[in-house]
């Protein structure tokens, strides 16, 4: 039986007009509306349509977004000194720093100059670290895993005792989402680059998290039947069909695998829409932060 296809866009649309109601509800009562600020160095294009495109997600659920680009030839105190100035700002409440930075800059240190009460993304170790312990509170979850569990919430996943397999162990997604499972009491697996047997690994889980960068990586002899998958791979492949040459595609084989599946995302449409949905919700909750200080 086909799986159930998680709608990434519409459950995204959701957690927009949520966010929207309660941007409104805060204005009308006489409090600030929640700010974004931006921060894009150097000119990665890519990077520059991530940027361009969250800040136009704010403007249509009311958040206000203020962007400041820094050429790539900025130094270490440049960026910092930015971050601090934001930290300072009343009408900020979220801090963005769009990744990666261009070579020579050292991440770790601007990622920790923003004030953890305005790490929207949620990378700033201290934030990583409660995310890391058991009974400790982050005050920020950083958005693309927090998407997938939020997709995994509303198409019915059972977390409880159920055998987890996240693919992939960066910082911004594997890591972190493995993290959230095992807080929901799933048994969790992460795989990387070193991982011997991914296949067999894989068909254990009743929750696949696939974080790798490779096209179309995992196949149906991979997936257990009825399991959760959720793709969160980006790549492009070259398609001539296409005016740009290309089409975007996940780390799984979404027309083989959901034959077998139980749920699935697709890409695009998945994971994406997600990521952006919870930033939003991210800025709130930072202008609401504020508001307790
Ligand atoms: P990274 O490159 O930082 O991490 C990739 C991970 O996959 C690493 O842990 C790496 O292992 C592992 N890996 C690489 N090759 C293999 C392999 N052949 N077998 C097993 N494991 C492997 O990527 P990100 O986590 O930043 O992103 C992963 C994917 O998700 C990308 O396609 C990216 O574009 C996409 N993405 C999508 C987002 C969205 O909003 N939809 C947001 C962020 C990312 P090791 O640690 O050993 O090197």
């Amino acid at each position: 039986m086909p799986a159930q296809l998680i709608d990434g866009a519409a459950i995204a649309a959701k957690v927009r007009a949520q966010v929207a109601a309660e941007v409104e509800k805060r204005v009308a009562a006489g409090k600030p509306r929640p700010g974004l600020a931006a921060v894009l160095v150097g000119e990665n294009p890519a990077s520059q349509v991530y940027v361009r495109n969250k800040r136009k997600a704010c403007a249509e659920v009311g958040i206000e977004s203020f962007g400041y680009e820094l050429p790539k030839t900025a130094t270490q105190a440049e960026v910092e000194n930015l971050v601090r100035r934001l930290n300072a700002d009343p009408k900020v409440h979220g801090i963005l720093v769009q990744l990666p930075l261009p070579d020579g800059l050292d991440e770790e240190k601007v990622l920790q100059a923003i004030s953890l009460e305005k790490d929207v993304d949620g990378f700033h170790p201290i934030n990583i670290g409660r995310l890391s312990m058991k009974g400790r509170q982050p005050l920020f979850v950083p958005c693309t895993p927090a998407g997938c569990l939020v997709m995994l919430e509303e198409s019915g996943a059972q977390f409880k005792g159920a055998q987890a397999v996240v693919l992939g162990r960066s910082n911004i997604v594997g890591l972190p989402a493995a993290m959230l499972l095992l807080h929901r009491d799933c048994t969790v697996t992460i795989c990387h680059s070193r991982t011997k047997d991914l296949a067999a690994t894989c068909r254990e889980a009743d929750i696949l998290i696939a974080a790798v960068g490779r096209a179309e990586m995992v196949k149906k002899d991979w997936v257990k039947p009825g399991a959760y998958v959720i793709d969160v791979g980006i790549n492009r492949v070259e398609d001539k069909s296409k005016k740009s040459g290309y089409r975007l595609v996940g780390d799984v084989a979404f027309d083989e695998v959901k034959e077998v599946a139980g749920a699935i995302t697709p890409v695009p449409g998945g994971v994406g829409p997600m990521t952006i949905a919870m930033l939003l919700k991210n800025t709130l909750r930072g202008a609401e932060i504020a508001d307790r200080a």
